[in-house]
């Protein structure tokens, strides 16, 4: 379709570029194999990444639409590319845990892989500078983000674990922990969006315990490349 083709660069990372279309409200988004670590510090690429990321978000974007989850997803343009509707982003990286890991276990000391009571919901700044720190409440009124914009991110989080943790429960995985991003639209909605994929969640599998995401690559697992392939198709059938 004539719409989606893709335009002039807009933003290019590690991970991904992100292309205008004919249709300013409209971006394409084409998720590549290269992966950055540790605010790319470390740098790596497997192949089917992009795949597996592009393939995983737009089944689970779906998925939360018709549960009644707002995002940004428009359509998948191919195996890694999807259409996204342009939202202006707030700077905020919303994390949701279900079972500590990573940073968590250093910030209060618990051992990896302890159960949570209760999710726990997190709110990051978007900043490579200030390598993503976790601010309150109070600290984001500072940097103008409004206390709402805030409730709608921790709203929308623990909605999402909702829906996620059955969802990869029924496919023998566990939900450890995940990060969003949230934007709003033209007409002031605010709605999910990103990306949903092995590089922003952690998936443990329910029988083994075995990593199956980018942890395998942050701490030099191998198999990284068969752990995309195994979450794509656990996803996708
Ligand atoms: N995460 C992400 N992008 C980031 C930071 C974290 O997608 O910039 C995801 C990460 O994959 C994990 C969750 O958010 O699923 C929690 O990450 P954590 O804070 O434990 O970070 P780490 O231990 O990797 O530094």
């Amino acid at each position: 379709m004539a719409t989606n083709e893709a335009g002039e660069i807009l933003y290019e990372g590690k991970a991904k570029q992100v292309f205008a279309t004919d249709d300013p409200q409209v971006l394409l988004h084409r998720y590549k194999d290269d992966a950055t670590a540790y605010n790319a510090a470390k740098r790596g690429s497997w192949e089917g990444k992009g795949r597996t990321n592009a393939m995983m978000s737009a089944a689970i974007f779906k998925y939360l639409e018709e549960h009644g989850v707002p995002t940004h997803f428009i359509s998948q343009e191919d195996e890694t590319s999807i259409t996204t509707k342009n939202l202006q982003m707030l700077p905020v990286e919303v994390v949701v845990r279900n079972v500590a890991a990573g940073s968590l276990s250093r910030l209060i000391g618990i051992e990896e892989g302890t159960p949570l009571s209760a999710p726990i919901v997190e709110l990051c700044l978007k900043s490579d500078e200030l390598g993503d720190p976790m601010l309150t409440h109070a600290h984001f009124r500072e940097l103008g983000v409004p206390e709402d914009d805030l409730m709608f991110c921790e709203e929308l989080g623990l909605r999402v674990n909702e829906l996620l943790t059955s969802f990869f429960d029924e496919k023998g995985i566990i939900l450890v922990d995940f990060k969003i991003e949230v934007g709003r639209d033209p007409g002031g909605e605010l709605m999910l969006a990103d990306e949903i994929s092995p590089d922003t969640c952690r998936f443990w599998d329910k029988e083994t315990g075995e990593k199956l995401d980018k942890d395998r690559f942050r701490r030099d697992m191998g198999g990284v490349e068969e752990a995309y392939a195994e979450m794509l198709r656990r996803v996708t059938g």
